[in-house]
């Protein structure tokens, strides 16, 4: 069945243009100028991805993805930034969006991200030959995209998920921000670093009891990140 792709963008031009390429490449498509009807849309949880503008009539984009996010930890969300600030791209990233686009931005750059996106998202045959990663009270199950410490569900974005299991596959080897980047989001872009950061501090603030002292994801200063926990693997 074809991925159904909610487009909330308030400029015509931009929206039927992103329409017709996703079409195109075989999507189904809702187009949605308005902020509010586009905050009902993105809860109707009928969309396998959601594009976002962050500037909107009625209500904005980073509300719209506030309110899904605490609903729903799943559906990709990839926001598009018209202001170049580092605020903007970090908050749309911090209150969960998986991905983000600063306009003005290429066509194929944003069918790049939508398909990779959309293809770590989908559960199929690959994840389901994933074992499931267990460090002592510590479980990370690929196959259900569950995560449980101390028996408690903690509730990932796909993302987070993602980036998680790729740490973790590896225990205690140091990745660089380009090097996930390039593993967990399928491109590597010089600038979009920062899309790691603030997913990892996402994780840690879902994972760690004390994010300034975590259990298991740790920073290497001027390298990257690494997943290490006191328990062994089992
Ligand atoms: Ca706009």
């Amino acid at each position: 069945m074809a991925h159904r792709v909610l487009i909330v963008e308030d400029e015509l031009d931009l929206v039927n243009l992103l329409a017709i390429n996703l079409n195109q490449a075989g999507f189904t498509t809702e187009k949605c100028q308005d902020g509010s009807q586009g905050l009902t849309l993105a809860l109707s949880g009928q969309f396998d991805l959601i594009i976002l503008d962050v500037m909107l009539p009625g209500v904005d984009g980073m509300e719209i993805c506030r309110q899904v996010r605490l609903t729903d930890q799943q559906t990709p969300i990839i926001m598009l930034t018209a202001r170049d600030t580092e605020t903007d791209r970090v908050m749309g990233l911090e209150i969960g969006a998986d991905d983000y686009l600063t306009k003005p931005f290429g066509i194929r750059e944003l069918m790049a991200r939508v398909k990779a996106l959309l293809r770590r998202a989908s559960v199929g045959v690959v994840k389901e030959e994933l074992k499931n990663l267990v460090f002592g009270n510590f479980i990370i199950e690929p196959m259900s995209h569950k995560v449980f410490s101390e028996k408690h569900e903690i509730n990932l974005t796909s993302t987070e998920f993602d980036l998680l299991y790729y740490l973790a596959s590896h225990p205690g080897q140091v990745f660089s921000r380009a090097q996930l980047l390039d593993a967990v989001w399928g491109y590597n872009h010089l600038g979009y670093e920062h899309t790691v950061n603030s997913h990892i501090n996402r994780l840690r603030s879902k994972l760690e009891k004390c994010p300034q002292g975590p259990k298991y994801v740790h920073t290497i200063w001027g390298v990257g990140y690494k997943f290490e926990s006191i328990e062994q693997q089992q």
